[in-house]
């Protein structure tokens, strides 16, 4: 993919199309018109591999953020920056790739009102248990997932949401979870 997603067309992928991980930063981003310095990473260099462009993504949070105490001003000066040197437009020019899921798992947990980090990972069975109900899985089947939690195996648990909220069965989309933009492609491909 790269650059046909706006910011008028995330709502509707999340639903769909986005990991836990990336759902919960969507929902809190909507919810505190704000995000914190990780979460803002995490999710931004998602956002842009999924092909939104720097332009749509700086109207995405700029949006967003002046729903809430940030002003215009204080936006451009605070937080553009940023989002401009995720695109390779500032300091270094580096073009900066999508977190994996390991690196998610093992890397700058996150702490109290952070959104960033994975959730079969980081947050307690009970918040999982609640962030499942979200989906809309069943209750059988949310247990399934956090027996795989305990187990460790964060990213079979996280592929067993995707076979369910995709009505699939495992043979019918057997890959291997590395990243969260695989599962966003990988629904995409099942869904267009
Ligand atoms: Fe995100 Fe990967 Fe965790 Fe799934 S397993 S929630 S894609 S980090």
């Amino acid at each position: 993919t790269g650059g046909q997603v706006t910011a008028a067309m995330i709502d509707m992928l999340s639903k769909k199309s986005f990991p836990l991980c990336m759902l919960q930063l969507h929902d809190g981003l909507r919810r505190d018109h704000h995000l914190r310095h990780w979460g803002r990473m995490q999710y931004g260099l998602f956002l842009k591999a999924i092909g939104l462009s720097l332009e749509e993504a700086l109207k995405f949070w700029k949006d967003e953020f002046t729903k809430g105490p940030i002003d215009p001003d204080k936006f451009d000066k605070q937080y553009a920056y940023n989002i401009r040197h995720n695109y390779g437009k500032e300091g270094k020019r580096a073009d900066y790739t999508p977190y994996s899921c390991l690196k998610i798992i093992t890397s700058n947990a996150p702490g109290p009102g952070d959104g960033h980090g994975c959730p079969f990972r980081h947050s307690d069975s009970d918040m999982l248990r609640q962030k499942l109900s979200n989906l809309k899985i069943g209750k059988e089947n949310s247990e399934a997932v956090i027996s795989k939690v305990k187990e460790g195996h964060y990213q079979i648990a996280c592929k067993m949401v995707f076979n369910f909220t995709h009505g699939i069965q495992e043979e019918e989309a057997s890959f291997a979870l590395q990243h969260p933009n695989q599962y966003f492609e990988e629904s995409q491909r099942l869904i267009n």
